[in-house]
């Protein structure tokens, strides 16, 4: 299943793009207020726990939280919650269409 054209998180609406990334799966841009994942042809099966890991980066940012982390507690953070991932990846017509369009 395609990942979804944006997310809602923390009350802020995210855009989601593929596009081509070096060396990662995945990025979130706060700026641009758009995650990014690899256009590499290798990753789409990676896509949606790479959404995830990217969701709680952005989570983080926009919540203030990342600010205080630190670089290394914040992407151990992010390790250790994308391992929702395969909940997510298996079922992901659960997830509120509230969270996620394909707008
Ligand atoms: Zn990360």
């Amino acid at each position: 299943m395609s990942p979804p054209r944006s997310v809602l998180i923390c009350g802020k609406r995210l855009k989601i793009k593929i596009k081509k990334l070096d060396d990662c799966h995945g990025q979130y841009v706060h700026d641009e207020s758009t995650i990014y994942l690899s256009d590499d042809p290798g990753h789409a099966q990676e896509h949606w726990p790479t959404l995830l890991h990217e969701m709680v980066h952005a989570c983080l940012a926009i919540s203030g939280i990342a600010e205080v982390l630190g670089e290394k507690t914040e992407e151990a953070v992010c390790r250790s919650l994308e391992q929702l991932a395969p909940i997510l990846a298996l079922r992901p017509k659960n997830i509120s269409k509230k969270y996620i369009s394909k707008k």
